[in-house]
C-alpha cells in the first residue's frame, strides 16, 4: 500500500497485488458496516417554526456527527438492552434556540453536547430558519449504528477505486494532430518536444477517449490497466478519520471470514 493523499477527511492510497474481490468487499463494508453516531431519536419540547417535527428531526440524524468509537457501543451488543439506553450507547443532545431580534438561521453549531467528542462535524449545517418570535427546543439522542440499515450512519460520503493505469504514449513522433491531448477531460497527457507523453497518470479514468480520438487505425497510443492494482480513495463524512474507516473495514472482514471458518467447523460431517 502506498498513501498518495491524505487529509483529515480523504485517503487516497494504492493498493498492490490485491484482486476485486478483496477491494470490493473492502469498499462495501465502509459503506455499510462500519458504525457511525448519528441521531437517531427526538424529542421535541418546544417547535413553533414552520416546519414539522419530523422534517427537523430528518435533518438531525442526517447531521453528521463526530463519533467516538472506542466508548459507545452499538445499542443490539450493549448489555443494558434497553430501548431506551444507557451512557454506553447513547449520547445526548440538545437544541435550544430563538430568534428574538428577528428571522434567523440555525446552524449546527448551536447543538450542545453531554459529550464534546460527540458534536456536529461542523458548526455550519443549517438546521432551521426561524422567524421572529419562533422558538425550538428539543432533546436528541445519537447511537451508533451501520449504513446498511440508514445512510445517516454511512461514515464515507465517497468510497470508490478504479484500476491502477498503464498508458504506452506513441514510441515515435506522430503526425501533427494532437486530438488524444486535448479529448482528455483529465489533462493525463501532454506534448513535449512534438511527442506525446504522459502528464498525470494517475488521473487517467481508463475512459479511452483518447484512443478513441485517434485518427490512426490501429492507435500507436496504448491504455491498460493493471489487473492487481488500485487506487482507492475514501471521503469521510467527518465522523471518522478516513484511515479508521478502513481499518474498522479490515476489522470487520476478518470477523466475518472468521464467523464462516466458525460455521464450517460446526458443521457436522
Ligand atoms: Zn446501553
Amino acid at each position: 500500500m502506498e498513501i498518495l493523499e491524505k487529509t483529515d477527511t480523504n485517503l487516497r492510497i494504492i493498493i498492490r497485488d490485491a484482486d476485486v474481490p478483496l477491494v470490493n468487499a473492502l469498499r462495501r463494508i465502509a459503506l455499510a458496516e462500519v458504525p457511525t453516531m448519528a441521531i437517531e431519536e427526538v424529542v421535541m419540547i418546544e417547535n413553533s417554526s414552520i416546519l414539522q417535527d419530523e422534517i427537523i428531526a430528518h435533518r438531525l440524524g442526517l447531521t453528521p456527527l463526530k463519533t467516538d468509537l472506542d466508548s459507545y457501543n452499538l445499542p443490539e451488543e450493549c448489555p443494558c438492552q434497553s430501548e431506551f439506553g444507557c451512557l454506553q450507547c447513547r449520547a445526548t443532545l440538545t437544541l435550544d434556540a430563538e430568534a428574538k431580534e428577528g428571522t434567523r438561521t440555525v446552524y449546527s453549531g448551536e447543538i450542545v453536547s453531554e459529550n464534546p467528542d460527540v458534536i456536529p462535524v461542523s458548526d455550519k449545517i443549517p438546521i432551521i430558519k426561524l422567524a421572529k418570535n419562533q422558538k425550538l427546543k428539543l432533546e436528541a439522542y445519537a447511537r451508533l449504528g451501520r449504513g446498511k440499515t440508514h445512510a445517516k450512519w454511512q461514515p464515507v460520503s465517497m468510497c470508490a477505486y478504479k484500476y491502477y493505469p498503464k498508458i504506452t504514449p506513441p514510441a515515435e513522433k506522430c503526425d501533427e494532430c494532437s486530438r488524444c491531448v486535448d479529448i482528455c477531460p483529465k489533462k493525463v497527457l501532454a506534448v513535449k518536444d512534438e511527442k506525446v507523453e504522459v502528464r498525470d497518470l494517475l488521473a487517467c479514468n481508463l475512459c479511452m477517449d483518447c484512443v478513441e480520438a485517434c485518427p490512426q487505425e490501429p492507435s500507436p497510443l496504448k491504455v491498460e490497466w493493471e489487473k492487481n492494482a488500485f487506487i482507492m480513495n475514501i471521503e469521510s463524512t467527518g465522523a471518522l478519520p478516513p484511515e479508521r474507516i478502513l481499518q474498522e473495514a479490515t476489522k470487520t472482514l476478518g470477523k466475518q471470514l472468521d464467523e464462516i471458518e466458525h460455521l464450517l467447523e460446526a458443521e457436522p460431517q
